[in-house]
């Protein structure tokens, strides 16, 4: 043991839904820590999200005491001994303790095991497998709270090896060196990573998704992202011309206005064009929204530059809706060479976050009623007289309205 965390700190610890998995795990002898993420994050105080939990109860044993204790139980990845537990509508990864029997790049079988150490050396690095019970006693058999005070990223055992296990770690390395790490990545690390790039073509989307989307929201994505060019990875990730000065810009610029990393649009601002947004989101198997969102915004043409006129920031809101036009402004921000238009690019946003559309007061009815029989002119005259409404900035004029709805009638209609 080394180490302990303060549960009257970390209320993860001691909230009633916590309280109710943990109670449920360790009734007669059963025993429960908490590992990964949370210990570690909790010996930085950082922020804990995910509250995953080990056991070294069999899987079958875990959900008869979850169900037992009227607890939902979804068994989400039984085959590895994982089970999620919903308390209170919180998820609790529980996983039972295991070790690797055989590994072939990218899955693994494996063997329960009551040891606490050998599931601790499973685990990809020093800093993620730790682990600490209810009373905040810290298990780390591998020095990981050294290295995580020093900013080591350092594997659990022969980076080589343990690499060749899983190719994923490599992008798990650059990952977790981008939130963890201080100073150069291991050296070790590095130059396992770097022999073993080819196996990164075996794995699937989704897991390289997760871990790129994960990098990219990391305070400074761009010092990690450099080695990884400088080793050949990132081509085998993100092959084509890569925006990296943009991407840095946009960090800057997240950091010192506090706006939360958005992975999606830090991707399109290092993508070239909607060719290779369209190809990146196939390959890593992108979710509709993201791949609309990603696509749209790396082919996006508008002219928005810092100096746009209240009008013309209306109208851009009106045609591409908020979201769309924020993602542009701060686009355009990261490629603005101008540090001081800082203040006219945030008023930009300012106004797209208490913008809310007008209603365009006209329908199709009234184009009928104004002598237009039903059938496609009138989509055709209803979208004419609302181009004018909207260069009008929106007027609210009746009057003028339906003057303009007659002229355009008269001049369409046969
Ligand atoms: P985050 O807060 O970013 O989710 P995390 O530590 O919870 O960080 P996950 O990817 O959610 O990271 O994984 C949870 C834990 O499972 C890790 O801390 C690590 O111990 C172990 N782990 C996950 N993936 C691997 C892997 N590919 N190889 C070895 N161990 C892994
Ligand atoms: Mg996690």
């Amino acid at each position: 043991m080394t180490g302990m965390l303060d549960p009257k700190r970390e209320s993860w610890m001691t909230a009633a839904e916590t309280a109710a998995v943990m109670d449920a795990l360790s009734a007669d002898g059963g025993d429960a820590r908490f590992v990964g993420g949370a210990v570690r994050n909790a010996l930085l105080r950082r922020p804990v999200s995910d509250v995953d939990i080990a056991t070294p109860l069999a899987p079958d044993a875990v959900i008869a005491r979850l169900k037992q204790a009227g607890l939902d139980v979804v068994p989400t990845g039984l085959a590895h001994g994982t089970v999620t537990a919903i308390a209170n509508g919180k998820p609790f990864e529980i996983t039972t303790l295991r070790r690797d029997v055989t590994t072939d790049g990218r899955h693994a079988t494996v063997a329960f095991t009551t040891d606490w150490k050998e599931d601790a050396a499973r685990r990809d690095f020093t800093i993620n497998a730790m682990s600490a019970d209810r009373d905040g006693r810290v298990f780390d058999y591998f020095g990981g709270a050294a290295d995580l005070a020093a900013g080591r990223v350092r594997f659990v055992g022969d980076a080589a090896t343990r690499i060749a296990e899983d190719y994923l770690r490599i992008l798990r390395l650059f990952r977790f060196h981008a939130w963890y790490g201080q100073g150069e990545i291991d050296r070790d690390a590095l130059a396992a990573a770097a022999a073993a790039r080819a196996g990164l073509a075996t794995l699937s989307g989704e897991r390289v998704q997760k871990e790129m989307l994960r990098l990219l929201a990391a305070e400074r994505p761009v010092p990690v992202l450099r080695v990884m060019a400088a080793s050949g990875i990132l081509f085998d990730i993100l092959p084509g011309e890569l925006a990296i000065a943009r991407l840095e810009r946009l960090a800057a610029i997240d950091a010192d206005s506090f706006f939360t990393p958005d992975p999606i649009l830090r991707l399109a601002a290092l993508l070239p064009d909607a060719a290779v947004a369209r190809e990146i989101a196939e390959r890593w198997r992108l979710s509709g929204a993201d791949r609309a969102r990603l696509v749209d915004l790396c082919g996006a043409t508008e002219k928005i530059v810092s100096y746009l006129s209240i009008k013309e920031v209306r109208k851009l809101l009106y045609r591409l809706g908020t979201g769309p036009f924020r993602d542009r402004v701060f686009l355009r921000w990261a490629a603005d060479p101008k540090e001081t238009n800082a203040i006219q690019w945030r008023a930009l946003l300012a106004v797209a976050d208490a913008w809310v559309a007008p209603e365009f007061p006209l329908t199709g009815r009234d184009v009928m009623i104004a002598g237009v029989p039903e059938g496609p002119l009138v989509g055709k005259i209803l979208a004419e007289v609302e181009e004018w409404w909207v260069d009008s900035d929106f007027t609210d004029d009746e009057f003028s309205l339906a003057e303009r709805l007659k002229a355009v009638v008269q001049a369409t209609a046969y």
